[in-house]
């Protein structure tokens, strides 16, 4: 019996990550199971799984749930109360499965307590990634990647020495917009930027995948994860989200992990991991796959992807800044203050206002967290008062 605990159970991931476990994992118990307000479906998820305890971070959304529930169990409110849930003695896996920044210290207290950690939310990377793989050596708490490429390239390097890496490319389905010229860019909607080609995802990461912030995010994700330099990380555009992942190695010899696009094929691996166990998930149909596509990125039609790779470079604070202006930037899009093509403008001005420095503790990272935001929301109101 292992004991697992979803950092946001009620989302996209989390949700698939109890189908999963429903399905092919008899042998885990549910430790905590977390949301933000969603406590319909956590009531739901309550009856069906039977968790420990459950922890929600709205206090609204706790009362209701009080009032509604019969459940026994612990049910702990705010965001101590899901930092409680990560650090739970019992835990052996936590999957860290909330969206943006707020996940960074919730998965930091799972690593304090030595628990293997299941990683979905790359933006605890991208804000943190020096504090939390140094902790996690520390602490001898393994990171296994369920985002779909570094699961496939922990996938192509199992059994290989991480020396014998030359390079690794990240595919991208190259999201909504792909064939758009800048002045369609300028005028795509929310409810467009929200239909993903290949993937059905939460709304944040969706609009991350068709600015190419999200592959942006995931080259800093494999920075860290692989202790690869920016330039041995490159990305590729791949239509059909078929090859999740390439690794190229020193030989000249090329492994690629490919799958239906599907993520419960890698969150099922990352709870199987090393090994393989069966499951009866949709397998690729050969003989309707013509081809397989692949081509540059534009980064000049989406200036994210080049902006992660500065941040990177850069280093220190800039990458939490740059996930802290994409945070406000995405959310004044989907509020309908700014154009898509406004979100990249946003996020290059917060950088270029703000000198990065070294930054590696926790409250440094917080503060420029803070800073960033207020920074970006000034911007934002800038370019409001401009339209
Ligand atoms: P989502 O929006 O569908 O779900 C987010 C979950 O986190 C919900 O349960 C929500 O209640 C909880 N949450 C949000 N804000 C919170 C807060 N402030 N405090 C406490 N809980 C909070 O998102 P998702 O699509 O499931 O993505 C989750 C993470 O996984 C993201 O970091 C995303 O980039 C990453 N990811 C997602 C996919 C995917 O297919 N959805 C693929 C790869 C990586
Ligand atoms: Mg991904």
């Amino acid at each position: 019996m292992k004991t697992l605990t979803i950092l946001g159970a009620t989302g996209s991931i989390g949700r698939q990550a109890l189908d999963v476990i429903a399905a092919y994992h008899p042998e885990i118990r549910i430790g905590f199971l977390t949301t933000n307000t969603n406590v319909e479906l956590l009531a739901q998820q309550v009856e069906r799984f039977r968790p420990y305890g459950v922890a929600i971070c709205s206090e609204e959304a706790y009362c209701q749930f009080r009032r509604s529930s019969s459940f026994q169990g612990p049910v702990l409110c705010g965001s101590e109360g899901i930092l409680a849930a990560a650090a739970w003695a019992e835990n052996d896996i936590v999957l860290a499965a909330m969206v943006g920044f707020a996940g960074v210290e919730p998965t930091l207290a799972a690593i304090e307590r030595g628990a293997t950690i299941a990683l979905a939310n790359k933006e605890t990377l991208v804000v943190a990634g020096e504090l939390i793989t140094e902790r996690a050596r520390e602490r001898g708490s393994p990171i296994l990647a369920v985002d779909s490429e570094h699961s496939a390239i922990l996938q192509c390097i199992v059994g290989e020495n991480i020396e014998s890496v030359e390079r690794v490319i990240l595919t991208a389905s190259g999201g909504p917009f792909r064939g758009l010229s800048p002045h369609e860019l300028a005028c795509v909607t929310p409810e467009q930027a929200l239909q993903h080609p290949t993937w059905s995802m939460g709304a944040k990461i969706t609009i991350d995948s068709a600015t190419l912030m999200n592959k942006g995010f995931e080259v800093i994700e494999a920075h860290w994860l692989f202790g690869l330099a920016a330039e041995q990380i490159a990305v590729l555009v791949h239509p059909q989200s078929i090859v999740h992942s390439l690794v190229e190695f020193r030989d000249g010899s090329v492994k690629a992990q490919l799958g239906v696009p599907d993520m419960r094929l890698p969150i099922h691996y990352a709870l199987t991991y090393p090994q393989r166990q069966p499951t009866e998930l949709p397998r690729i149909s050969w003989q309707s796959l013509s081809r397989l596509d692949f081509e540059q990125p534009d980064v000049a039609r989406f200036p994210c992807l080049r902006l992660a790779y500065e941040a990177l470079v850069a280093g220190g604070a800039a990458t939490a800044v740059l996930n802290a202006a994409d945070e406000i930037a995405v959310a004044a899009y989907l509020q309908r203050q700014i154009a898509f093509t406004t979100i990249p403008h946003v996020i290059e001005q917060t950088l270029d206002a703000i000198a990065p420095s070294e930054a590696t503790s926790l409250e440094a990272l917080i503060e420029y967290d803070r800073l960033a935001r207020h920074t970006a929301s000034q911007i934002v109101s800038q370019h409001v008062q401009r339209t």
